[in-house]
């Protein structure tokens, strides 16, 4: 069995030493020094080069080393084999560290106390509990599931949205169109951790800022693609929103004159919020292949019909 891997290579070397301790009786051959290509089976991979998958004819899965897909499908020919996402614990448990986070920071009015120290000005706002506080995920996947109930287990109120019905203790569940609107009227902290596709593009907009409480903040830890940027900045300006924490952006980096840079109600953090150890994440490749080779079908594979 060979696996072909292809990442930025100046990332390389901590993942092929995970990937030679963890798979040592497997061939690991590193691109572009592919060798021949009848004999790789397995593929983990960030942004391979257009056609590159295709060429590889007894190719049967396709790892992604990203949860995010939009690296692979740039390729317009992609050969009809899984595809299969990141998923592992150190992005996950990185991503809840994130969410958890920023949701404190806007519970504890961390952007209100940084602009009272700046006039150095002492003065206490009202202070709230967690369980008076509503925390809304859209996206109740491998990321919102976790972030929901850590956030759950800190005492907040937290309800989830997706496309389809789920139950989870503690959790109230919203799904579908007709759930947006409620799960949204009763939200004071929204979470985006969907994923960004045709249904998804540009859902934080006007439109669902206005259905929030007045006041309420939004974190955005997706894709930048989620954000309609101009209604951000118009609902904060308005005070319909008190603030934002956004780690993506529709361009990345974010360019020096953006506005959000110095907006006071905004913090801005470079696509850090979650990431891969390759420990973990080469676990999880490994756990996949034994799958696939015991005749199982691969966890987490991408369902190309409904985008994600
Ligand atoms: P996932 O397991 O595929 O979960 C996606 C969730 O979104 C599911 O609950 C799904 O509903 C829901 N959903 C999708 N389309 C929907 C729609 N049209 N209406 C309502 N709900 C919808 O994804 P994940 O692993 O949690 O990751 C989520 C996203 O996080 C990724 O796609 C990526 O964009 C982002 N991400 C960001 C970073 C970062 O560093 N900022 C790192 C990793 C990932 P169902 O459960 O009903 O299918």
């Amino acid at each position: 069995m060979t696996l072909l891997f292809k990442c930025d290579m100046t990332a390389a070397e901590p993942w092929l030493e995970a990937l030679a301790n963890q798979m040592p009786d497997r061939e690991i051959r590193v691109f572009p020094d592919i060798g021949s290509r009848e004999d790789i089976e397995y593929a983990l991979v960030y942004e391979p080069p257009p056609g590159l998958m295709k060429s590889l004819p007894n190719l049967k899965v396709i790892f992604s080393l990203w949860v995010g897909i939009d690296h692979l499908t740039k390729d317009p020919e992609l050969p009809p084999v899984p595809v299969v996402r990141m998923v592992e614990r150190c992005l996950t448990a990185s991503m809840t560290e994130y969410v958890v986070q920023q949701v404190l920071n806007f519970h504890k009015d961390c952007l209100d106390y940084r602009a009272l120290q700046a006039k150095r000005h002492w003065e206490q706002l009202e202070l709230k509990a967690a369980w008076d506080r509503n925390v809304g995920i859209l996206g109740l996947g491998t990321l919102g599931r976790d972030a929901a109930e850590k956030l759950a287990a800190l005492g907040f109120n937290v309800a989830g949205w997706s496309r389809m019905q789920k139950e989870m203790p503690d959790i109230d569940c919203y799904h579908g169109s007709e759930g947006l609107s409620p799960f949204l009227a009763r939200t004071h902290i929204l979470v985006c951790l969907l994923p960004l596709t045709d249904a998804t593009r540009g859902i934080l907009n006007k439109q669902l800022f206005e259905q929030l409480p007045r006041g309420a903040s939004v974190i955005n830890c997706a894709r930048g693609g989620h954000l309609v940027e101009p209604d951000l900045l118009q609902a904060l300006d308005d005070g319909q929103l008190a603030g934002a924490a956004l780690d993506v952006f529709e361009q990345e980096p974010l360019p020096d004159n953006h506005q959000f840079w110095n907006h006071p109600r905004i913090v801005v953090t470079p696509h850090i919020a979650a990431f891969s150890l390759p420990e973990t994440a080469v676990e999880s490749v490994v756990n996949n292949i034994d799958r696939i080779e015991a005749g199982q079908p691969p966890l987490n594979a991408v369902d190309f019909e409904r985008g994600y």
